[in-house]
């Protein structure tokens, strides 16, 4: 057997060391090298035990430890220290070698970075990983783009060290160059949806029935033995159960209400207003974190009035809780059947082919919006690969469908009460835009085409028209 390691790993960080263990577990012999050398001699000198590793402290030395075709994962920051690293490792290596980027790319550095590494006859494998440091060590999912030929020697490695369910690995070949980043950025997105829906739902709760956090946590853990069981409801009931051991209050008080919403999420409505896909559950929940963090604008603000009513009583409040199950199920299902589009307008986009069946099977375990759902929505792509939305799809359809009346009267009372639910409200929107017969996008085309002569289309005959607004007798022309 040969002395050298099957895979290397620089950028020995949280990630980059969680993810060389998690490799030198499963039996892989993993070379290890990191820009300061002491990240290199702590892993050694810590998990040396875990397995077999090769420590080096040069690039060249890092490269020569490596059999062919060599390859290599970079876990490190991403932007330009990422190029950096690409350029001190590329020179080094021979055609056919691989080179991995596995930190949080954004997918148009991807693409740039492979058609380069191709030119100059190396493959290069931008990869989403996700799952945070747990994951990356006891198993994350795996999103790799890049070419076929790539794939044939790293995926066996990388489909070992992921996370599986029901004994199927949670890595699969997203598709070519930046597929597998593109993925990985709308996973974040939809995971960004998610949380936000899930934040209005402890909001409405406590505002609308007056509940206390660890109440809220009851309903969850009730919440994650039927179909939202999921990761984010598990952790938000752990969360919420919590108590702040210098105050004895509710954690969730303590904590202050500012989120953050940069990178992939941000990423994910740039592009997702780039392609002309409304993935406005997306971009509420980002433009939610954004908003929280205004305090100035927030504290300017905070005595405008509101509604002189701010709780449920009586029947509407013992059912409410239940519809509030209702409405944040149809929301989700809204958010992924939005994220999910946005996938399928990537890979048409970029000739990337993904199959969205094999993405919500990955996304089943290992990462962070893992969910007994994901297997659902993996069915109804199986079922129907061309699928529109999942909205109209069998069960979904019917879940929504049933829900619809739960769901309305949870916006509604949310927007009687005075709660703020951009996630819920922008759902039903989009639920309610779709299934439009008409929309007033047509009195938009003709505000366009007066001040713009912008034309118009019409329902009754093929063309492109344009009234000539200021003559004194209308007149409608071709163009
Ligand atoms: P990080 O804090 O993003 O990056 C630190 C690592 O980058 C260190 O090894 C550092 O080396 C190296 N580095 C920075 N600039 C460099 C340069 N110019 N040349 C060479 N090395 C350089 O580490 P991380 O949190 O482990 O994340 C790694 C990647 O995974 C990132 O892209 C991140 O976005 C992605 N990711 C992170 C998570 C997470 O939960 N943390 C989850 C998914 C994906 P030194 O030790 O020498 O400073």
């Amino acid at each position: 057997m040969s002395d050298k390691a099957s895979i290397g790993v620089t950028g020995l960080a949280v990630m980059g060391r969680n993810l060389a263990r998690n490799l030198a577990r499963h039996g892989h012999t993993v070379a290890v090298h990191n820009r300061s050398e002491q990240r290199t001699r702590d892993l050694v000198e810590q998990f040396g035990a875990e397995g077999e590793f090769r420590p080096t402290y040069s690039a060249r030395e890092f490269v020569d430890a490596l059999e062919r075709p060599r390859q290599v994962v970079i876990m490190v920051q991403a932007g330009a220290p990422t190029d950096a690293v690409i350029e001190e490792f590329a020179p080094l290596l021979e055609t056919g070698d691989v080179i991995v980027d596995a930190g949080n790319a954004h997918f148009a550095d991807t693409r740039r970075r492979e058609a380069a590494l191709r030119e100059r006859g190396l493959h290069f494998v931008g990869t989403g990983v996700s799952g945070g440091e747990e994951g990356a060590l006891h198993g994350p999912s795996i999103m790799p783009g890049g070419s076929v030929a790539s794939y044939e020697s790293l995926g066996p490695l990388l489909e070992d060290i992921s996370a599986k369910v029901e004994g199927a690995p949670c890595c699969t070949h997203v598709g070519p160059d930046g597929a597998g980043h593109f993925v990985k950025m709308v996973h974040n997105g939809i995971e960004y949806a998610d949380m936000q829906l899930i934040a209005e739902s402890f909001d409405l709760l406590r505002g609308a029935l007056g509940y206390e956090p660890a109440q809220i946590a009851e309903v969850f853990r009730t919440w994650n033995t039927g179909r939202l069981d999921s990761y984010l409801i598990e952790i938000t009931e752990q969360v919420l159960a919590h108590t702040d051991a210098a105050t004895g209050k509710p954690f969730v008080d303590v904590v202050a209400d500012q989120a953050e919403q940069k990178g992939t999420g941000r990423w994910t409505v740039q592009i997702g207003l780039d392609l002309g896909i409304p993935i406005s559950g997306i971009a509420e929940a980002t433009f939610a974190r954004s908003l929280s963090g205004h305090a100035d604008l927030r504290a300017a603000a905070r005595g405008l009035a509101g509604p002189a009513r701010t709780r449920l009583s009586g029947a509407e409040a013992e059912r409410f809780a239940r519809d509030v199950e209702q409405a944040l199920y149809a929301s989700k299902v809204v958010a992924y059947a939005q994220g999910f589009n946005q996938i399928q307008a990537g890979s048409a986009e970029y000739g990337w082919n993904v199959d969205l069946g094999a993405v919500a099977s990955i996304w089943r375990g290992g990462c962070i919006i893992r969910a007994k759902f994901l297997d659902d929505i993996r069915a109804a792509y199986a079922a129907e690969p061309n699928l529109p939305t999942l909205l109209t799809s069998g069960e979904f359809r019917k879940a929504v469908e049933h829900g619809q009346d739960a769901w309305r009267s949870v916006v509604s009372t949310a927007t009687r009460l005075g709660i703020p639910t951009p996630g819920f409200s922008t759902a039903l929107a989009y639920y309610d835009a779709l299934r439009a017969e008409r929309l007033p996008a047509a009195l938009v085309q003709g505000q366009r085409d007066y001040f713009g002569a912008h034309t118009y289309r019409r329902v009754d005959r093929e063309g492109t028209f344009h009234t000539e607004w200021a003559t004194e007798e209308r007149r409608e022309r071709e163009t």
